[in-house]
């Protein structure tokens, strides 16, 4: 008999799935999988009320992953109410401006790496205790194709690298106690973050011509592989870096002499 185990709409029934920056774009794409699939989601984001809140099927309330304090408050409400955590998606971030290293604002440097990479550790540090007493977890950062490939604002990068190195680090550490870590990196998703960029005119025509899929991605697309990276279909994939771009990343040479890009 084979111990294979299937990926399907109620692979993550019984779990308890905690997410940031899960009021809106991927992390809200990423909540409604995961609720989809059987999971007791806890919603975490800055933006929201203090006080845990019970809808939409989702436990709600604030959480600033920058601080520690703050973090330490909703890991308590995730254990009083649950006592256990086996699923937690990092997915909070924000962007830096586009200004060169050399007049890079060393304030700002600090803000996007306490956000997007200090906040990742904060969450698992607090959250991880129960996946060890469950002897089982799986950790899903959400990082970036900026990752692998520079843009302007090197902060951004630099922070999403970090959590690319971080991810591993923990997949090594935690894998022996039962926990998995890995990393998402989407490309270009339309999201509130990303919205400025399409605002700008011909700029979604002049995007879409350099993705092989001919399609700026949706958050959806980032909450299908976190869902079954999260579930136990996943279990033997750990410190990996999934690219979720439709193939931009692969294209740079090719996209030189395409006739569809002026
Ligand atoms: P989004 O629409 O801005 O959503 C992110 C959410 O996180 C926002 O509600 C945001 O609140 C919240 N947040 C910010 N700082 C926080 C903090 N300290 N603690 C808790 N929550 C916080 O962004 P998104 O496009 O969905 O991006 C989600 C993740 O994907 C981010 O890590 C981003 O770097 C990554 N990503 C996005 C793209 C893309 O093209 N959209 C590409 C690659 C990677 P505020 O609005 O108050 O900041």
């Amino acid at each position: 008999m084979s111990d294979t185990t299937v990926f399907d709409n109620a692979s993550l029934r019984g779990k308890v799935a905690v997410v940031t920056g899960a009021s809106r774009g991927i992390g809200l794409a990423i909540c409604e999988q995961l609720c989809d699939m059987g999971a007791q989601v806890v919603q975490l984001d800055i933006l929201l009320a203090p006080e845990p809140a019970e809808a939409n099927g989702m436990l709600a309330m604030r959480c600033d992953v920058a601080d520690p304090a703050s973090v330490l408050a909703v890991a308590e409400v995730v254990r009083a109410r649950f006592g256990r955590c086996d699923v937690l998606v990092n997915n909070a971030g924000i962007t830096a401006s586009p200004v060169a290293l050399e007049d890079f604002s060393i304030d700002e440097w600090d803000r996007v790496l306490r956000v997007n990479l200090r906040g990742a550790l904060l969450c698992a540090q607090a959250l991880v205790p129960m996946m060890f007493a469950a002897q089982a977890g799986s950790i899903v950062n959400v990082a970036s194709i900026s990752a692998r490939s520079p843009t302007r604002a090197g902060a951004y990068g630099a922070s999403k690298a970090g959590m690319r190195a971080l991810t591993q680090q923990m997949a090594i550490e935690w894998g022996p106690r039962g926990v998995r870590a890995n990393t998402v990196s989407p490309g270009m998703i339309r999201t509130p973050l990303s919205e400025v960029h399409y605002q700008k005119e011909g700029m979604l025509e002049s995007r879409t011509a350099r993705i092989p899929a001919r399609r700026i991605g949706r958050p959806e697309d980032i909450a299908g592989i976190v869902s079954f990276l999260a579930s136990d279909a996943a279990s033997y994939i750990n410190g990996e870096d999934i690219v979720v771009d439709g193939g931009f990343l692969k294209a740079s040479l090719h996209n030189l002499y395409s006739n569809n890009i002026s």
